[in-house]
Protein backbone atom coordinates (compact mmCIF):
# COMPACT_ATOMS: atom_id res chain seq x y z
CA UNK A 1 0.00 0.00 0.00
CA UNK A 2 1.78 2.87 -1.16
CA UNK A 3 -0.76 5.54 0.23
CA UNK A 4 -2.35 6.30 3.34
CA UNK A 5 -5.13 3.70 4.03
CA UNK A 6 -8.22 6.58 3.68
CA UNK A 7 -6.52 7.34 0.15
CA UNK A 8 -5.88 4.12 -0.97
CA UNK A 9 -9.73 3.59 -0.13
CA UNK A 10 -10.67 6.17 -1.98
CA UNK A 11 -9.18 5.19 -5.08
CA UNK A 12 -10.51 2.23 -5.11
CA UNK A 13 -13.72 3.52 -5.02
CA UNK A 14 -12.86 5.84 -7.81
CA UNK A 15 -11.02 3.03 -9.77
CA UNK A 16 -15.01 0.98 -9.93
CA UNK A 17 -16.60 4.06 -11.85
CA UNK A 18 -16.88 3.13 -15.40
CA UNK A 19 -14.20 4.68 -17.86
CA UNK A 20 -11.87 4.90 -14.76
CA UNK A 21 -8.69 3.48 -14.57
CA UNK A 22 -5.98 3.47 -11.69
CA UNK A 23 -3.88 6.32 -12.61
CA UNK A 24 -7.18 8.28 -13.06
CA UNK A 25 -8.31 7.24 -9.95
CA UNK A 26 -4.92 8.19 -8.14
CA UNK A 27 -5.35 11.62 -9.66
CA UNK A 28 -8.81 12.21 -8.56
CA UNK A 29 -7.75 11.37 -5.28
CA UNK A 30 -5.60 14.01 -5.14
CA UNK A 31 -7.23 16.03 -6.41
CA UNK A 32 -9.79 15.40 -3.39
CA UNK A 33 -6.71 16.00 -1.03
CA UNK A 34 -6.44 19.48 -2.46
CA UNK A 35 -9.72 20.51 -2.89
CA UNK A 36 -12.06 22.97 -0.13
CA UNK A 37 -13.50 20.89 2.69
CA UNK A 38 -16.65 22.28 1.30
CA UNK A 39 -16.41 21.01 -1.65
CA UNK A 40 -15.21 17.73 -0.88
CA UNK A 41 -18.84 17.73 1.65
CA UNK A 42 -20.63 18.90 -1.28
CA UNK A 43 -19.56 15.94 -3.45
CA UNK A 44 -20.18 13.64 -0.54
CA UNK A 45 -23.55 14.55 0.03
CA UNK A 46 -24.28 14.81 -4.11
CA UNK A 47 -23.12 10.91 -4.02
CA UNK A 48 -25.01 9.88 -1.17
CA UNK A 49 -27.89 11.51 -2.42
CA UNK A 50 -28.18 10.77 -6.12
CA UNK A 51 -28.09 7.20 -4.88
CA UNK A 52 -30.70 7.17 -1.84
CA UNK A 53 -32.81 9.71 -2.86
CA UNK A 54 -33.49 8.36 -6.21
CA UNK A 55 -35.45 5.80 -7.19
CA UNK A 56 -36.61 3.01 -10.65
CA UNK A 57 -40.07 4.02 -11.62
CA UNK A 58 -42.11 1.47 -10.74
CA UNK A 59 -43.78 1.34 -14.37
CA UNK A 60 -41.00 2.18 -16.97
CA UNK A 61 -37.82 1.71 -14.97
CA UNK A 62 -36.49 5.23 -15.33
CA UNK A 63 -34.85 6.69 -12.16
CA UNK A 64 -37.15 8.69 -10.36
CA UNK A 65 -37.61 10.54 -7.52
CA UNK A 66 -41.12 8.68 -6.69
CA UNK A 67 -42.32 5.40 -7.39
CA UNK A 68 -44.41 6.50 -10.44
CA UNK A 69 -41.90 8.94 -12.71
CA UNK A 70 -43.21 12.28 -14.32
CA UNK A 71 -43.67 10.50 -18.12
CA UNK A 72 -46.03 8.02 -16.39
CA UNK A 73 -47.36 10.28 -13.96
CA UNK A 74 -48.53 12.78 -17.07
CA UNK A 75 -52.14 12.03 -18.19
CA UNK A 76 -51.34 14.23 -21.32
CA UNK A 77 -48.79 12.03 -22.48
CA UNK A 78 -50.01 8.93 -25.10
CA UNK A 79 -49.78 5.82 -22.66
CA UNK A 80 -50.71 3.47 -25.75
CA UNK A 81 -47.55 4.42 -26.58
CA UNK A 82 -44.43 2.93 -25.69
CA UNK A 83 -40.74 3.32 -26.28
CA UNK A 84 -38.33 0.83 -25.13
CA UNK A 85 -34.96 2.10 -24.25
CA UNK A 86 -31.95 1.03 -23.00
CA UNK A 87 -31.10 3.66 -20.18
CA UNK A 88 -32.38 6.65 -18.58
CA UNK A 89 -29.72 8.43 -20.93
CA UNK A 90 -31.71 7.39 -24.10
CA UNK A 91 -34.91 9.04 -22.34
CA UNK A 92 -32.96 12.15 -21.58
CA UNK A 93 -32.32 11.78 -25.43
CA UNK A 94 -35.96 11.47 -26.69
CA UNK A 95 -37.40 14.12 -24.35
CA UNK A 96 -34.68 16.60 -25.00
CA UNK A 97 -35.39 16.31 -28.57
CA UNK A 98 -39.08 16.75 -28.02
CA UNK A 99 -40.16 14.75 -30.57
CA UNK A 100 -42.33 12.09 -28.75
CA UNK A 101 -45.60 12.30 -26.52
CA UNK A 102 -45.72 8.33 -25.89
CA UNK A 103 -44.03 6.74 -22.98
CA UNK A 104 -40.79 4.71 -21.89
CA UNK A 105 -39.59 1.39 -20.68
CA UNK A 106 -36.26 1.45 -19.39
CA UNK A 107 -34.84 -2.52 -19.83
CA UNK A 108 -31.17 -2.39 -18.31
CA UNK A 109 -30.78 -3.30 -14.78
CA UNK A 110 -27.86 -1.07 -14.34
CA UNK A 111 -28.31 2.50 -15.55
CA UNK A 112 -24.72 2.65 -16.83
CA UNK A 113 -24.58 0.00 -19.29
CA UNK A 114 -21.17 -2.03 -19.83
CA UNK A 115 -19.82 -4.32 -21.96
CA UNK A 116 -21.54 -7.34 -22.66
CA UNK A 117 -24.63 -6.05 -20.18
CA UNK A 118 -28.26 -8.11 -20.96
CA UNK A 119 -31.49 -6.62 -20.55
CA UNK A 120 -32.92 -7.19 -17.35
CA UNK A 121 -35.55 -10.14 -17.42
CA UNK A 122 -37.83 -8.43 -14.82
CA UNK A 123 -37.78 -5.31 -17.25
CA UNK A 124 -39.18 -7.56 -20.33
CA UNK A 125 -41.36 -8.60 -18.06
CA UNK A 126 -42.93 -5.72 -16.70
CA UNK A 127 -43.36 -4.58 -19.78
CA UNK A 128 -45.56 -7.42 -20.70
CA UNK A 129 -47.49 -6.97 -18.15
CA UNK A 130 -47.71 -3.37 -18.99
CA UNK A 131 -49.20 -4.56 -22.87
CA UNK A 132 -50.81 -7.19 -21.44
CA UNK A 133 -53.49 -4.43 -19.28
CA UNK A 134 -54.40 -3.30 -22.80
CA UNK A 135 -54.12 0.52 -22.93
CA UNK A 136 -50.88 -0.16 -24.81
CA UNK A 137 -51.20 -0.26 -28.63
CA UNK A 138 -47.63 0.52 -30.14
CA UNK A 139 -44.48 -0.45 -28.53
CA UNK A 140 -41.69 1.30 -30.36
CA UNK A 141 -38.20 -0.34 -29.68
CA UNK A 142 -35.07 2.22 -29.65
CA UNK A 143 -32.76 0.09 -28.53
CA UNK A 144 -28.85 0.69 -29.68
CA UNK A 145 -28.20 -0.47 -33.25
CA UNK A 146 -25.29 -2.80 -32.37
CA UNK A 147 -24.85 -6.14 -30.87
CA UNK A 148 -26.05 -5.61 -27.51
CA UNK A 149 -29.14 -3.78 -28.98
CA UNK A 150 -30.44 -5.72 -31.37
CA UNK A 151 -30.10 -8.70 -28.84
CA UNK A 152 -32.25 -6.77 -26.07
CA UNK A 153 -35.12 -5.82 -29.17
CA UNK A 154 -35.17 -9.51 -30.22
CA UNK A 155 -35.82 -10.49 -26.44
CA UNK A 156 -38.56 -7.86 -26.44
CA UNK A 157 -40.60 -9.34 -29.49
CA UNK A 158 -40.39 -12.67 -28.60
CA UNK A 159 -41.52 -11.67 -25.29
CA UNK A 160 -44.73 -9.91 -26.99
CA UNK A 161 -45.13 -11.77 -30.04
CA UNK A 162 -48.22 -13.30 -28.81
CA UNK A 163 -49.75 -10.33 -27.46
CA UNK A 164 -51.76 -7.91 -29.93
CA UNK A 165 -49.89 -4.81 -30.04
CA UNK A 166 -47.90 -3.34 -32.58
CA UNK A 167 -43.80 -3.23 -32.56
CA UNK A 168 -42.10 -1.10 -34.34
CA UNK A 169 -38.48 0.01 -34.70
CA UNK A 170 -36.71 3.34 -35.12
CA UNK A 171 -36.04 4.00 -38.84
CA UNK A 172 -32.39 2.42 -40.02
CA UNK A 173 -30.43 4.88 -41.98
CA UNK A 174 -28.76 5.26 -38.64
CA UNK A 175 -24.89 6.02 -38.95
CA UNK A 176 -23.80 1.91 -37.88
CA UNK A 177 -23.43 1.56 -34.11
CA UNK A 178 -24.61 4.87 -33.32
CA UNK A 179 -26.17 4.74 -29.69
CA UNK A 180 -29.60 6.72 -29.07
CA UNK A 181 -28.06 9.09 -26.52
CA UNK A 182 -25.69 10.32 -29.09
CA UNK A 183 -27.95 10.86 -31.81
CA UNK A 184 -28.76 14.55 -32.81
CA UNK A 185 -32.45 15.80 -32.16
CA UNK A 186 -33.45 16.14 -35.35
CA UNK A 187 -31.97 13.13 -37.15
CA UNK A 188 -33.85 11.07 -33.68
CA UNK A 189 -37.06 12.51 -34.39
CA UNK A 190 -36.71 11.51 -37.98
CA UNK A 191 -35.84 8.04 -37.22
CA UNK A 192 -39.07 8.29 -35.28
CA UNK A 193 -41.37 9.71 -38.11
CA UNK A 194 -40.07 7.10 -40.11
CA UNK A 195 -40.11 4.53 -37.83
CA UNK A 196 -41.31 0.43 -39.19
CA UNK A 197 -43.25 -2.45 -38.25
CA UNK A 198 -41.15 -5.46 -37.58
CA UNK A 199 -41.74 -8.50 -39.35
CA UNK A 200 -43.41 -11.34 -37.21
CA UNK A 201 -40.82 -14.63 -38.46
CA UNK A 202 -37.49 -14.67 -38.95
CA UNK A 203 -35.97 -11.42 -39.00
CA UNK A 204 -38.02 -9.97 -36.38
CA UNK A 205 -35.80 -6.32 -36.82
CA UNK A 206 -36.24 -6.38 -39.98
CA UNK A 207 -38.82 -3.36 -41.63
CA UNK A 208 -41.51 -4.63 -43.20
CA UNK A 209 -43.93 -1.48 -43.93
CA UNK A 210 -45.29 1.12 -42.06
CA UNK A 211 -46.68 1.44 -38.40
CA UNK A 212 -49.81 1.41 -39.97
CA UNK A 213 -49.53 -1.57 -42.18
ZN1 LIG B 1 -42.16 5.89 -15.46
Amino acid sequence: MAFPEPLERLIRALEKFPGVGARSAERMALHVLRSPREEVAELAMALRDARIETMRCEQCGNVALQTRCPICSDAERDAGLVCVVEGPREVEKMESAGVYAGTYHVLLEGFAPREGAQPEGAAIRRLRERVEQGEVREVVLATAPDREGEGAAMLVVEALRDLPVQITRLARGLPVGTRLEYLHGEILAEAFRGRRACAEDGGPLEASGGPEG
